[in-house]
């Protein structure tokens, strides 16, 4: 059983899609965050422009909803370009790449999402695409079947994913720039909040120091994540509109959060679940991630895309070569305060040397593992 959760950082419909296109900023200066990579950005792209060359490949990678698709879409606006969107998943073989890749015009910009899940025989046909701008094509067929080459004009392929460490070292050297995106800060959260409650017209009514503590406490419980802080601000707006006349308040912005599940940790009730689940069944772990799925009813790669990241960001959760374990913070929070104290006492007497509380060897940066 697969839980539907408004604090999932992948989109959820066509509809929210249009809602964050519509908030979707247009140009590097109203990008909010991700100060270095931005920087980074800018200059490659003056010097492409200096040189009237194509930008390098790019390849970004970071949880889902922290804005790659959103830069891809900016880089093209500056280039002046157009951007092609398309997807690991959605490439099958060759062929769906030819039309893709021969309609690119000079300097446009191809999105290839989940870049991790290309298929080895269409990665090997991108290879040379990327490199030298041209791919081969198969004409005619049976014994009349031969191969030709077609040049491509120069373009720029900008790579998302979510999993690093499932992309093989031969497509990650092929990017000039390669850069980990980072989850966004309270503050730059509410700098995203506060441009888009304009957008929306939200400070109109009630007191502009109550929309701005409302949206303070928006992004304290969006996850550092820009699509959850605006599908929660969709929340409020809701029900402001509907129970208090449009107002947007702390007061109504807590009650409509609370309606939703999501506590003042950011927490909603699938992470509260998960932790209970180690604190209860496990003795606080450390436990496999297959071994809570399964007692949760719920998908391994889901808990791990979008439950634990968050988890381990706030030291609620550790990774450990057995597995996974409650910290002593979160078993506190979650009301388990005898395992706090067993926790803290272990973390004091050493258990880091035994290689409890060790980094799994397997993690990436994100402290996701590639299995
Ligand atoms: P990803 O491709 O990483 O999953 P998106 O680019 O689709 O994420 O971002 C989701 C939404 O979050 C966007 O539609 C946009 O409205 C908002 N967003 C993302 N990054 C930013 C940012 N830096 N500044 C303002 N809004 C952002």
């Amino acid at each position: 059983m697969a839980t539907e959760r408004i604090v999932s950082a992948q989109p959820r419909d066509t509809r929210e899609e249009q809602f964050n296109l519509s908030l979707r900023p247009e140009t590097l200066d109203a990008y909010i965050g991700q100060a270095r990579l931005v920087e980074k950005l800018r200059i490659a792209l003056e010097a492409a422009r200096q040189r009237k060359e194509p930008l390098e490949h790019v390849l970004l990678h970071g949880p889902p909803g922290l804005g790659k698709t959103t830069l891809a879409n900016i880089i093209a606006t500056e280039l002046g370009t157009h951007l092609s969107l398309t997807s690991g998943p959605a490439l099958t073989k060759p062929s769906d790449l030819v039309g893709t890749l021969t309609r690119l015009q000079p300097r446009d910009v191809l999105f290839i999402d989940e870049i991790h899940r290309l298929s080895p025989v269409i990665e090997e046909y991108l290879y040379p695409a990327i490199e030298d701008f041209r791919i081969d094509v198969t004409v005619d067929s049976g014994m009349h079947a031969r191969s030709i080459t077609l040049p491509l004009q120069p373009f720029t392929l900008i790579g998302a994913t979510t999993r690093a460490g499932l992309i093989t070292s031969a497509m990650r050297s092929r990017f000039g720039i390669a850069h980990n995106l980072e989850y966004y800060q309270p503050g730059e959260l509410l700098e995203i909040l506060r441009r888009n409650a304009r957008l929306l017209g939200l400070e109109e009514g009630g007191q502009t120091s109550d929309l701005e503590r409302a949206l303070s406490l928006l992004a304290d419980r969006s996850r550092g994540t820009p699509r959850i802080a605006n599908r929660l601000l969709r929340r409020v707006r809701d029900y402001a509109q509907v129970r208090h006349g449009g107002t947007v308040n702390p007061e109504v912005a807590d009650a409509a959060l609370c309606l939703e599940g999501i506590d003042d940790q950011g927490l909603d009730e699938l992470d509260r679940r998960y932790l209970r689940v180690i604190a209860e069944v496990y003795r606080g772990g450390p436990v496999g991630l297959e071994a809570i799925a399964a007692t949760l009813g719920e998908d391994s790669g889901t808990l791990e895309d979008v439950v634990e990241p968050f988890l381990l960001q706030r030291g609620m959760l550790a990774r450990t070569r057995r597995g996974r374990q409650l910290t002593p913070h979160s078993a506190k929070l979650i009301g388990f305060g005898d395992l706090a104290e067993r926790l803290s006492g272990l973390e004091d007497s050493g258990a880091a040397e035994t290689g409890l509380f060790d980094a799994d060897p397997d993690a990436n940066e994100h402290g996701r593992s590639s299995k």
